[in-house]
């Protein structure tokens, strides 16, 4: 962040920039839309559908071009990961090509691949967990398995893959006042808890958003006041809270994208779908630029690094500055 002008400093990327200066350095890349949980809010990372998934070689090929165009950090996603049976091998095939590889899962199958995913070179995991309390979980998520998902952290921990991030979408009435236990457990096990802003599920018949949404205004100003330090990321410019606990030292980051135009105006992220699509927003799929035609069958890079620049042309903030509406 520059601190005179108050605006981030885009060093890192200078190949894919967007008409609004944002340069691209962050690809969020999903491998499947299986999932072994159901979540009733889940936004399935803006896919509506589902088409064949890519390949661990055309994951590769498509995060090895992001990677010479100047990205750097790859997410890998779903639907759930880790049901991917060759999710090892993807691993390592990213890595080859980024500078940092992390992986966001439900956790539930962590336990039993988390060693393999870290000598795979995977670096960091963020692990989805919503709640403390097992008829909590299960009301969240339609299954059993808190207990899986509490060992899935502990591998991960064990395995250095660090910092591991809990995230934690916070809905009104069902989990909301299961924020401070959070805030002691992860503080406990030494992980960083993200609390996550409810965003709207596209194109579902039943939209549980208005119902659910909780505005994360006032924990957050409760975390201001606690908090003995407090950081800002360049990425979403996100606030991260360090706070003291009996529990240990915690750190909350809050993650505030509804209607806020700063974190719009600081997204550096591309996405890929499952079935290989280029994706400039979450919450848009009029404007997906396909991928996998270049790298399924007979290769073509020239297609796929064509693919890419127009895809940043495409990119606009979801929110908007007021004047720039
Ligand atoms: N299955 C993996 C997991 O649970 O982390 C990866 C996919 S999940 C869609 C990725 C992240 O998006 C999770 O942290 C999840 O909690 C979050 N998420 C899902 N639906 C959301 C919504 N409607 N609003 C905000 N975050 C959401």
């Amino acid at each position: 962040m520059d601190l005179q002008t108050n605006k981030p400093v885009y060093a890192e990327s200078p190949g894919l920039c967007d008409t609004y200066g944002r340069c691209l350095n962050n690809l969020r890349i999903s491998v499947t839309q299986r999932c072994n949980l159901n979540c009733f809010f889940c936004h399935r990372e803006g896919e509506n559908v589902f088409g064949q998934e890519l390949t661990p070689k055309e994951i590769a090929d498509i995060v090895k071009m992001a990677c010479e165009l100047g990205m750097t950090k790859v997410k890998i996603t779903g639907g759930e990961p880790l049901l991917r049976g060759d999710i090892v091998e993807i691993v390592s095939r990213i890595v080859l090509h980024a500078e940092e590889v992390s992986l966001t899962t439900n956790g539930v199958l962590l336990e039993g691949k988390a060693e393999a995913l870290r000598s795979a070179g995977l670096q960091r995991v963020n692990v989805s967990l919503h709640a403390m309390d097992p008829l909590t979980f299960k009301r969240v998520t339609g299954h059993e398995g808190l207990r899986q998902v509490e060992r899935g952290i502990a591998a991960a921990l064990e395995n250095h893959l660090d910092p591991v991030k809990v995230n934690m979408v916070v809905l009104k009435g069902i989990n909301d006042h299961e924020i401070h236990q959070m805030i002691d457990f992860t503080g406990h096990v030494g992980a960083i808890l993200q609390l996550i802003e409810f965003q709207p599920v596209q194109n579902d018949n039943w939209n549980p958003w208005n119902r659910f949404h909780c505005d994360l205004s006032a924990i957050e100003g409760w975390l201001e006041e606690k908090a003995y330090k407090t950081q800002e990321r360049v990425m979403h410019r996100r606030k991260k809270y360090y706070l003291k606990r009996n529990s240990g030292v915690a750190c909350v980051e809050v993650v505030k994208p509804m209607h806020n135009s700063e974190f719009c105006r600081n997204c550096t992220r591309l996405r890929v779908t499952s079935d290989g699509k280029l994706k400039p927003c979450l919450l848009r799929n009029d404007n997906l630029v396909d991928a996998v035609t270049y790298v399924r069958g007979r290769k073509n890079l020239e297609g796929l690094e064509k693919a890419f620049r127009k895809v940043v042309t495409l990119r606009e903030p979801y929110w908007k500055d007021v004047e720039a509406e």
